[in-house]
């Protein structure tokens, strides 16, 4: 029946084939999240997703609640995202040359974000903040950057320190083969702290280029900015003469359908988007007021390029999912993160085990922990053992959890409540088990 989950779990195949995988592949995966490393056991190598469904090649079905850590929010193969990508393959695959798509998506963006005038298309939330990060390097004739600790924005050699993410999972405070020269332009203060931020930038003010955050961090968990900090950031960046990016590469189109600055409404000078406007393939972007963009070549001084940047299979796949994101789809999401979050927290209490469950719109993590998170030294004092065995518990019962305790729960348009059911008849026991 469509509504039996495996429960012989057999992983034979993904046993097999990660075995090989490590051969040929560092670790036997392509991005080190994949690994498993964090909660044990064997990583599940994916054959098929339907909706909100994940077959693996043992035939193991799970309620996908990774969603490609966060593009699939329509679910998988969604009917006009699938069709308008068969149509666009159907023409060429990549043509070197402008094509109609990449204006399209283009144009839907702009539309969307009223501070965003202008945008340029990428291939990766990494190349996006990368640009953005030369972008206001060149506009502002500074070289210094301020991140916030445990904010991930891809792995930019500058970007790299105290990032969350991968690096908060394998407990890593930086990454090895970053020049001292590169990290030294670096300045890392803890997320929330806004006398933080002043004291940086009394003694560093007219060496910093911007500030780059999360628009509302996810990559430690969902830490949402306490009420006044973004604003915070945008009165001292101005009148310092920096520029603020916020990093929506996470947050955008999902948050809302204007992103978080759909909820927050503080304008940024720069923004960056990736997962969601791809659609599931490689499309990202960074933009914002027109006399910035106007800096990068070919009309200004500031370079940026990309062999297959508006791909046009990547930009059909990104324009039909924005134009399917409609206001329905958006309360969809909230009710299932709702749904889910609400049982999470009735099985995690009467197993007695520490929690707190944190929002950004309808984005949501679960601590093992007690008490507010505010910070990446919160969100690090943790019970990541506790969360392995949740997590594992969770798996065996047929849910795919993103194998990290630093990482969103992502829902989709395509949960309905056959998915939902599953997943709360798994949570009691994955608590237990979590005690
Ligand atoms: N910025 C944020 C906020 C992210 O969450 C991520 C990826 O998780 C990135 C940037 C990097 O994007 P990508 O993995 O597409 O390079």
């Amino acid at each position: 029946s469509t509504t039996s989950r495996s429960t012989s779990a057999s992983t034979a195949r993904s046993d097999a084939l990660i075995e090989h995988a490590r051969t040929v592949t560092p670790g036997g995966v392509n991005s080190p999240v994949r690994a498993f490393r964090a909660v044990g056991g064997t990583p599940r190598f994916i054959a098929s997703a339907q909706g909100p469904w994940l077959t693996d090649v043992d035939g193991n079905r799970y309620v996908d609640l990774i969603c490609s850590w966060g593009p699939m929010i329509l679910g998988h193969r969604h009917p006009d995202v699938l069709a308008a990508v068969t149509a666009a393959a159907d023409k060429g695959f990549s043509f070197g040359t402008p094509s109609e798509n990449e204006v399209a998506l283009a144009t839907e963006i702009v539309g969307r974000i009223e501070p965003v005038e202008q945008v340029r298309l990428v291939s990766s939330g990494t190349e996006a903040t990368m640009s953005a990060l030369r972008l206001a390097r060149g506009a502002t004739g500074r070289s210094k950057v301020v991140k916030f600790a445990g904010c991930y924005h891809g792995h930019v050699d500058a970007l790299l320190a105290s990032a969350g993410s991968g690096l908060a999972t394998f407990a890593l405070p930086d990454s090895a083969g970053v020049p001292a020269s590169s990290a030294g332009e670096t300045i890392v203060l803890p997320y929330n702290d806004v006398a933080a931020v002043e004291a940086a930038f009394a003694e560093h003010g007219d060496e910093i280029a911007c500030v780059i955050t999360e628009a509302s961090p996810g990559n430690m968990g969902v830490v949402p900015p306490a009420p006044g900090f973004t604003q915070a950031l945008r009165r001292i960046t101005r009148e310092h003469g920096a520029l603020l990016i916020s990093d929506e590469v996470m947050t955008g189109f999902r948050c809302s359908a204007a992103g978080w600055f759909g909820l927050e409404g503080v304008v940024p000078d720069l923004f960056t988007f990736g997962k969601v406007m791809g659609g599931g393939f490689p499309a990202a972007a960074f933009g914002g007021r027109a006399d910035l963009m106007a800096q990068l070549s070919p009309d200004g001084p500031v370079y940026q390029a990309g062999t297959l940047s508006g791909n046009p299979v990547a930009t059909a796949a990104g324009l039909a999912t924005l134009q399917a994101c409609t206001p329905e789809v958006y309360s969809h999401l909230d009710q299932v993160a709702h749904t889910i979050a609400d049982a999470a927290h009735d099985a995690l209490s009467a197993a007695g085990v520490a929690h707190t469950i944190q929002w950004a719109g309808s984005m949501f993590s679960v601590f093992f922990r007690e008490g507010e998170v505010r910070s990446y030294d919160d969100a690090q004092a943790q019970d990541t053992a506790a969360f392995g065995r949740f997590f594992n518990s969770m798996l065996d019962q047929g849910v795919h959890l993103p194998p990290s305790a630093f990482e969103a729960w992502f829902v989709s348009a395509s949960h309905d409540d056959e998915a939902v059911e599953a997943v709360l008849a798994a949570l009691p026991a994955a608590a237990r088990a979590a005690s």
